[in-house]
């Protein structure tokens, strides 16, 4: 059983809590390293980990919310080249090599812009599986890893059969033109689907614009397209997998919140 202060209360999202500028919208995962969540996805990713453990997986969290600043400063390293920019085929390339325009391209292909990142709603985390990774290597996040010959296969499979059931799921699971697929970025469905509905480019714009961003004008410059591609471009999550959230509550759903929920 989740402790009782990860029980799911409804938490609302405004531009601050949608953008990572604020956190009362997440709480701690005390059982877990650093992690923080919105309480519905935490208590759905706690029972996740326990089905996960019963398959011999030891399902973590390496990534959960992450804050605006922190955003800042992995777009800011990138930028500089103080932290590794991988190209599609991750292969780390030199981004003082381009133009402010094509290096922002490069750092969006892996990283969203800061106040873009699911990864502030409290819904979205990224997983591995502790026990299959090789001693001493440290984790990559690269798809290779969680592909048929790595070392998370086995995870990988086990995600696609069981995490509708605890109402998450795969976000960037598909190539559309914008992030790279991210077989380990989940989202818990129903605690996205306020902010994913919300969210809109002048919400983000805002964020942006007084942010200590290197490369920020030329961000700016191209933030409807950002925003439409890297921002709106993920796959949407099928309506059915927001009903069953729970292991305890089997209600069949009613033809109106389908529909609603299909509107995410
Ligand atoms: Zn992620």
């Amino acid at each position: 059983m989740p402790p009782r202060t990860l029980r799911p209360r409804p938490v609302r999202l405004g531009p601050l809590e949608m953008t990572g500028r604020a956190r009362g919208h997440v709480v701690e995962v005390a059982s877990l390293p650093r992690t923080f969540l919105q309480p519905a996805a935490a208590a759905a990713l706690l029972r996740m980990r326990a089905a996960a453990a019963r398959a011999g997986i030891d399902l973590m969290p390496c990534s959960s919310f992450r804050d605006f600043d922190t955003q800042v400063r992995i777009w800011n390293e990138k930028w500089t080249g103080r932290r590794t920019v991988l190209d599609r085929q991750s292969r780390p390339l030199d981004p003082a090599r381009l133009a402010p325009a094509r290096r922002v391209a490069a750092i969006l292909v892996w990283s969203a812009p800061p106040g873009a990142s699911r990864h502030h709603w409290g819904s979205d985390l990224d997983v591995y599986d502790r026990a299959a990774l090789p001693p001493g290597a440290p984790l990559a996040l690269v798809p290779e890893e969680y592909g048929p010959a790595g070392p998370f296969a086995r995870l990988t499979a086990w995600l696609d059969e069981h995490l509708e059931r605890f109402g998450f799921y795969r976000p960037y699971a598909t190539d559309r033109g914008g992030v790279q697929p991210e077989p380990w970025h989940l989202s818990h469905v129903a605690s996205a689907r306020e902010a994913s509905r919300r969210f809109r480019l002048t919400t983000l714009r805002e964020a942006i614009a007084s942010a200590p961003l290197e490369g920020r004008a030329a961000l700016l410059e191209g933030l409807e397209g950002i925003y439409a591609r890297y921002v709106r471009a993920v796959d949407p999550p099928p309506a059915a997998r927001a009903r069953r959230p729970t292991t305890s509550r089997r209600k069949s759903p009613g033809k109106k919140r389908l529909k609603r929920h299909s509107r995410a």
